[in-house]
């Protein structure tokens, strides 16, 4: 059960000594509390003390992290049953199936579309983010060779499947420095796959043939101290997986039931040949709630559609999304190009930034930080305005890039035009189109002098 704000009071120094960055330690248990603080934030916790707090403060869907460094995916740390409540927090990893069956020629396929295929949209890059290996020949030999194979493609988000534990443990320590995690503790091999786990510090899958086997195995291995756990339900049709999934989301969130507050993985690539509806399989997946996502096939077809729906459920809806404030060459500007101006808002930034290279004229586009506001919405609260503009440019090294001197800024601020003048010295302000589908012919007949 979590604990209330007073229940952490309780636990605390009670020093006030604001080294947290609160005032009070009663400031700070409330924040906690509400999940806007760090445990870390405080330095003067005992270990028993911080072990208690950390079990209380940790989300219902504990999160859990497979792999190292920059390659490492996050899932899970889930806090609410629906987006809108708050936000969900990781994106469900989305990876692909491959075997030590399949010939080298197919693997090979396989690994360059994973490697090849990311998009860019808004800022954000959406690719596919594991590779689940499975041993399919119980061959120790052909597994590891396998998996070496996909470190040796710069792959190193893994997932390593084997039903014998010996094959097991070969591919662990194969992959050991990246991390793998590892499929599956069983009722049957309980005792030997959590040891692998535990040798190697890898995250561990526990598999049963029903939620409450899952959760009993969860529970056994949450005794252990063993704390980077997800959950195979184990079915292979689509409905009975989807709803063990809603299940165990609703037990973790509203029971706070701790068994089954760990994040899934479900395999749509076993759950039907037909990869049109895998990828429908794998949507329903994405919406609710697994952690990993495993397909049989990783293709434009497939990935961009998921990815992006990914990306819209996962996003912060109480955040606007926001491109990084800087200059952005599009179509190769050079000294005599036009210098268009507008705000961070990641859509104002992806729909202008497209409609000038698709006119073609090398163009400067400066994006100006407006905490992710739209050009009206952030002229509207001070953040888009003459003031906050002009300093940016002058920081800015545009001046360096271009002979002249003239900012285009979106005619929807036209207003701003008279002021910003006075604020650049040495600029002439001209007034762009109020919407982007108008820069094509602006952009055209634009001249430096
Ligand atoms: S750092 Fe710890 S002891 Fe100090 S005020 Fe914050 S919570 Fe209290």
């Amino acid at each position: 059960m979590a604990l209330t704000g007073m229940d952490i009071f309780k636990l605390l120094p009670k020093t006030n000594c604001q080294e947290c960055g609160v005032a009070t330690c009663l400031a700070f248990a409330m924040k906690l509390a509400a999940g806007q603080a760090e445990l870390d934030a405080c330095p003067h916790l005992s270990a028993e003390t911080r072990e208690k707090l950390e079990e209380a403060s940790a989300p219902p869907v504990r999160q859990v992290i497979i792999g190292t460094g920059e390659h490492a995916l996050k899932v899970g740390g889930e806090t609410v049953l629906f987006r809108h409540e708050k936000t969900f927090v990781n994106n469900p990893g989305i990876g692909l199936f491959i075997n030590d069956a399949m010939s080298d020629q197919e693997i090979s396929q396989k690994l360059e579309a994973f490697k090849k295929l990311a998009y860019e949209r808004v800022g954000l890059i959406l690719k596919a983010d594991i590779i689940a290996v499975k041993s399919q020949t119980g061959d120790a030999q052909k597994f590891t060779t396998l998996i070496k194979k996909v470190i040796d493609a710069g792959i190193v988000t893994l997932a390593l499947m084997a039903e014998n534990p010996d094959v097991l443990a070969a591919g662990a320590q194969a992959a050991a420095a990246f991390r793998p995690l590892l499929h599956a503790a069983t009722i049957e091999n309980f005792d030997s796959v959590v040891k692998i786990a535990t040798d190697n510090k890898c995250p561990l899958v526990v598999k049963g043939t029903s939620l409450d086997e899952v959760a009993e195995l969860a529970g056994k291995l949450a005794a252990l101290k063993f704390k980077d756990i997800i959950l195979d339900c184990g079915s292979e049709s689509f409905v009975k997986s989807f709803q063990d999934n809603v299940i165990a989301r609703r037990c973790a969130v509203v029971q706070k039931l701790r068994t089954l507050g760990y994040p899934t993985i479900v395999f749509p690539c076993l759950m039907t040949d037909d990869p049109l509806y895998e990828a429908v399989i794998a949507s329903a997946f994405i919406t609710k709630y697994a952690g990993i996502i495993i397909l049989s096939e990783v293709q434009g077809h497939n990935l961009f559609p998921l990815a992006l729906q990914r990306m819209n459920i996962y996003t912060d809806p109480q955040r606007p999304m926001a491109t990084t404030e800087g200059i952005y060459e599009v179509n190769n500007p050079d000294e005599n190009s036009p210098v268009v101006i507008t705000s961070n808002f990641s859509l104002t930034y992806f729909i202008v930034s497209s409609e000038i290279e698709s006119s073609r004229v090398p163009t400067w586009l400066l994006i100006k930080d407006a905490e992710g506001l739209s050009v009206l919405t952030g002229w509207a609260a001070g953040k888009f305005s003459a003031d906050s503009i002009a300093p940016f440019i002058k920081k800015s090294s545009i001046e360096e890039k271009i002979k002249h001197r003239k900012l285009i800024i979106p005619g929807a601020v036209a207003s701003i035009s008279g002021e910003l003048d006075e604020a650049l010295e040495g600029w002439e302000i001209q007034i762009g189109p109020r919407e982007a589908s108008a820069l094509t012919p602006y952009l055209k007949n634009w001249k430096a002098a």
